[in-house]
């Protein structure tokens, strides 16, 4: 039998709803086999934190090529990594709210809606959705959620009401608390007081707040700008305490701890001002968050839980380029709100040690929906993977565990709001439509970053040779044209037997007046 090869080996269904996957039978048997022996060590199953930071570039860390470089040096994501499995290929969505949501539902922002993030109290979020809080609490998880939500401000898509025992955070996100309030980038507004009203009567929680499960959250603190700059601070002790809290008991937990940093504006906590060598606010906020890294995994540590807990580090999209200088570093093309690579190739570390192999770099496929599947197989639980609906992510617990593992993901499929955007197998991107700031030929609004172009015939980048997507190699690679081709339309195929869904937006309003 030929070796494994991304491209030319086949997937396998196994049924209607999961998304196909290479099946890799003698890595999955040594991972079934590595749950099975930890589950006999430890004698529970295991805890998961998920560290999602905001608008955090791919190249931000030293790791990836950025830290020190880019005056800002990361020494705890450095070190975690080395700790752990570094993914170079992990893929959110282009922007925050379908990312979060895909990360919750392992699905992609077509099945769950929410196509792009909900802004200043609009309507949205995870309505009918099954999220990984929901199925790991039914299964006797303690589940927290700490910091960021923006999955939704309506009751129904509150954290307490999806899952989560206890939230603390904001439900919304960062520069919507503080854009209108700072005179330096608002003066027509922080001048105005007719205005300032005007945006303190949208319908938006100016505060950050408590629930508990099933709760009506209560208001903790109003976010100003000088509570903005302590927000990190406080929400990285909420975690430590929570996390303590949870030491020495029989019950595994989920901790989802989201910071507001680094999306703009940023309004490092005082300790951190100028801490950076750039002395910029978005760098000195990177120095805060790599040391809130380090006191969560201290906890773990201290409290003898690191051995029993598997950690996913990452951001929710790629550097916002519009606002810069708050704006991280990538090596790729374009940044947040696109689909070329600089909107959606994010930092993905995978730590836990004693079972995921230290010092491991890998450039397999991972997306944020497999992140549900991958914790219920972890956690022994992937009967509860709801069979109703089709589920984008696959298992990935194998890749994860292995020395050197295999990813069982074949494809990545890019999507820009409700459009199909691309394609990536192996080494290979077949673009359909993408972001552009040439406005010839223009399609739609492109989300964050100039507008949605329709290319007249599909381009391929070959992302080892030309990671900042410029040169279009299709007509001399003829030969995957079919393939990929075949690979979008059974991807888009699955929206006919399980149809697409719009929770944002007038046509979604149309369909609640209906
Ligand atoms: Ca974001």
């Amino acid at each position: 039998m030929p070796k494994f090869d991304p491209i030319a080996s086949p997937t396998v269904r196994t049924a209607e709803h999961l998304e196909p996957a290479f099946a890799h039978a003698e890595q999955s048997d040594a991972a079934k086999k590595k749950i099975a022996e930890f589950s006999a060590r430890r004698r529970k199953r295991p805890n998961v934190l998920v560290f999602l930071m905001d608008d955090v570039g791919w190249g931000d860390f030293g790791c990836y090529g950025g830290g020190v470089a880019v005056g800002a040096p990361t020494p705890n994501f450095d070190r975690l990594a080395r700790a752990g499995l570094q993914l170079t290929s992990c893929y959110s969505e282009p922007t925050c709210s379908p990312s979060r949501a895909t990360l919750l539902t392992g699905r992609v922002p077509h099945r769950h809606g929410l196509h792009r993030p909900p802004m200043y109290g609009e309507p949205g979020g995870l309505i009918g959705e099954a999220t990984l809080p929901q199925l790991l609490s039914d299964s006797g998880y303690a589940t927290q959620a700490v910091g960021k939500w923006h999955i939704g401000e309506n009751a129904a898509s509150q954290p307490q009401n999806v899952g989560f025992d206890d939230f603390y955070g904001f439900l919304s996100v960062s520069d919507m608390y503080t854009e209108w309030r700072d005179p330096h980038f608002f003066p027509e507004m922080v001048y105005s007081e007719a205005r300032t009203e005007w945006v303190k009567n949208m319908p938006f929680n100016r505060c950050f707040v408590h629930a508990k499960k099933g709760g009506t959250p209560e208001n903790v603190e109003e976010v100003t700008i000088p509570a903005l700059s302590l927000l990190d601070e406080k929400w990285c002790q909420y975690s430590e305490a929570f996390i303590q809290r949870m030491a020495g008991g029989k019950q595994p937990w989920l901790l989802y701890h989201c910071t507001r940093g680094a999306h703009f504006d940023n309004y490092p906590h005082e300790r951190f001002l100028a801490a950076s060598p750039a002395k910029h606010p978005y760098k000195d906020t990177l120095i805060e968050l790599d040391d809130i890294v380090r006191r969560l995994t201290e906890a773990l540590r201290a409290t003898g839980q690191l051995e029993d807990t598997l950690i996913f580090i990452s951001s929710d999209n790629g550097p916002h380029m519009e606002t810069w200088p708050d704006a991280a570093y990538t090596p790729f093309r374009c940044g947040k709100g696109s689909t070329w690579e600089g909107g959606v190739r994010v930092p993905g570390i995978v730590v836990w040690p004693g079972m995921v192999e230290a010092g491991i770099q890998s450039d397999g496929l991972f997306g944020f929906s497999d992140i549900l599947p991958t914790v219920l197989a972890l956690a022994g639980e992937s009967a509860r993977l709801p069979a109703d609906r089709y589920i984008d992510g696959v298992d990935q617990s194998s890749f994860l565990l292995a020395r050197d593992g295999l990813s069982h993901r074949k494809y990545h499929y890019y999507w820009l709001m409700s459009t199909f955007s691309a394609l990536r197998c192996g080494e290979y991107k077949m673009v359909l439509s993408s972001t552009s700031d040439d406005d010839t030929g223009a399609w739609g609004p492109g989300g964050f970053t100039g507008i949605l172009q329709k290319h007249t015939y599909p381009a391929l980048y070959n992302l080892y040779l030309d990671p900042k997507e410029t040169h279009n190699y299709m007509t001399r690679k003829l030969a995957y044209m079919e393939a990929f081709q075949l690979g979008i339309r059974q991807h888009l195929l699955t929206f006919k037997r399980f149809p697409p869904k719009t929770v944002m937006g007038l046509q979604a309003a149309d369909a609640r007046a209906k």
